[in-house]
């Protein structure tokens, strides 16, 4: 193995299509900012649809090969590609703080959960071959088997992008299929290129895995309406997602859609007051707020209001701001990009134009948004109907536990949500009734574990990733059946 060069300064200005470094058709390149200084680190290439085409041209050559290697040597690479990932941890992190302005302690916890995808990925099992009496036709047993689906496209976003790019590759590629992956153009380098040299050093074959880099707007329709891929894996916004589903749908690739989230964090009137506050800061603030789980809006008893919002108030303005590639220390970094400030800044003014009392924050210097909390807040402000993806805390207070759930679920998104309450029966029955893919009791909602399903119903998206149910989205059944003995056709001697 030989060992890729992965810091900032390394060569970054090619995609990788069939096991080579190439030029982007266009020749042109696209410029990547470290958002806590808002300059220039690299350029990537502005792939073209040309560079999309030749990738899944590639994807789709290497697959029946691919498939066909038994899976012990597969898992043989994808072990390898655990190693390469655990041999570069300390630049990999650092690529993270530097393109994505992610604080140290984040970053640990973003290569520790992609470690964790390799890991599961090592242990996905397609269901085994069963064979089934035919129960119309005698003498013919019918075979069930389970085959990779072929080829997948995978689009991912900024917010976790070597997390949320592997949890789509490693299985994918560990269950026979190959894969076109194209990056969010905020971090092309860990959401991608970073993922294409870890899998070269890893010995992955040639046209395994295609990275094509490029602006979503450019090559987004290509790379979701291919005639290529059978299965689309999307991570991002529900605006895009929807349309990167009727791309799909129209080619009949199946769309496995992770989408947007407004996640509710209810603290009942029999919470642990401290270990509530504690939660929700965490889960408003961590990553500058910005991941699809954290908590959109904070529902709070009204008993326990004044003092929630005091507590919250207290972690906000504790937390050590700073630019995350230049100190490990930083608890709090930049957001993404300068739509993502403004989005947050109108958000927040117009809430305080909406009656919001501003407790503490509400300014914005370059892309550091200050952590924010907002008290006065009712479900209609911007806020709080938005997902507003940033560091900004809006707390409602409710009267009761019907009033809780109606708050909770007034929102046309359906993800992640939270419930403290100490009376665990109490709990479980306001957990069975968010609407939601997952709703953790006595935690906030940031939470992934490769044996639970992760996922979202309304409009949070279509499918579930890990375990069973990654599996049964990247395998497809097969039914052979075999006649043992001749077959009556009555019509015919
Ligand atoms: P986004 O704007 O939807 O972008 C996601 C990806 O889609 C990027 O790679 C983007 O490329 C690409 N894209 C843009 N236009 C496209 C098009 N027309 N066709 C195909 N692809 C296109 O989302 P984001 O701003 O990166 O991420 C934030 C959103 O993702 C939030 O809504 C968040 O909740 C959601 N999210 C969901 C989950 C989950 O697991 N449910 C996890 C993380 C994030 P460019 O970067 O080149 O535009």
């Amino acid at each position: 193995m030989s060992t890729p060069a992965l810091d900032p300064q390394a060569d970054w200005d090619r995609i990788y299509v069939d096991g080579e470094w190439r030029d982007a058709a266009s020749g042109e390149t696209i410029p990547v900012e470290n958002p806590a200084k808002q300059e220039v680190f690299t350029e990537v290439p502005a792939g073209t649809e040309a560079d999309v085409d030749a990738a899944y041209e590639a994807a789709e050559a290497a697959q029946s090969d691919w498939a066909a290697t038994p899976r012990e040597e597969r898992n043989e690479i994808v072990q390898n590609l655990l190693d390469e990932l655990n041999a570069h941890v300390e630049e990999i992190t650092g690529l993270l703080a530097t393109e994505a302005g992610t604080p140290g302690y984040r970053a640990m916890g973003e290569f520790a959960t992609t470690t964790g995808d390799v890991e599961m990925a090592l242990e996905l099992e397609p269901p085994e071959e069963e064979v089934r009496p035919s129960p119309s036709v005698e003498g013919k047993d019918n075979h069930i088997v389970h085959e990779p689906v072929g080829v997948v496209g995978v689009i991912s976003p900024w917010n976790f992008p070597l997390h949320l790019t592997m949890r789509a590759v490693a299985p994918a590629i560990a269950l026979g299929n190959t894969v076109v992956l194209k990056p969010a153009t905020d971090t092309p380098i860990t959401g991608g290129l970073l993922i294409a040299k870890l899998c070269e050093a890893a010995g992955v074959p040639d046209g395994v895995l295609n990275v094509v880099t490029g602006r979503g707007s450019d090559i987004g329709d290509r790379i979701a309406g291919h005639p290529t891929p059978r299965v689309v894996s999307f991570t991002g916004s529900t605006a895009v997602g929807k349309g990167v589903a009727e791309q799909a749908g129209a080619s009949l690739a199946l769309p496995a859609l992770e989408l947007g989230g407004n996640a509710p964090f209810i603290v009942t009137d029999e919470a642990d007051l401290e270990k509530a506050a504690r939660a929700g800061a965490f889960g408003s603030f961590f990553h500058q707020g910005q991941v699809c789980i954290s908590i959109n809006r904070h529902l709070v008893h009204e008993d326990l209001y004044d003092e929630y919002v005091d507590l919250l108030v207290e972690h906000a303005e504790s937390l050590t701001v700073g630019d995350p590639s230049e100190n490990d220390d930083v608890t709090f970094g930049p957001v993404q990009n300068e739509t993502q400030r403004d989005d947050l800044v109108d958000f927040i003014e117009g809430s305080l134009e909406a009656g919001a009392t501003l407790e503490t924050g509400g300014e914005a210097d370059g892309l550091f948004v200050e952590p924010t909390v907002l008290s006065d807040c009712t479900n209609d402000m911007p806020t709080a109907c938005n997902e507003h993806f940033g560091p900004v805390a809006p707390v409602i207070p409710f009267s009761d536990d019907e009033e809780a759930i109606e708050l909770a679920n007034d929102t046309e998104y359906g993800l992640s949500a939270s419930v403290f309450c100490e009376d665990a029966e109490r709990a479980r029955n306001l957990a069975d009734r968010v609407e939601a893919g997952m709703v953790h009791i006595n935690d906030q909602p940031i939470n992934e574990d490769h044996n639970a399903p992760f996922g979202g119903v309304k409009q949070s998206g279509l499918g579930r990733y890990h375990g069973e149910w990654i599996t049964r989205e990247l395998t497809e059944p097969k039914w052979i059946s075999v006649q043992d003995e001749e077959r009556d056709y009555f019509v015919f001697e």
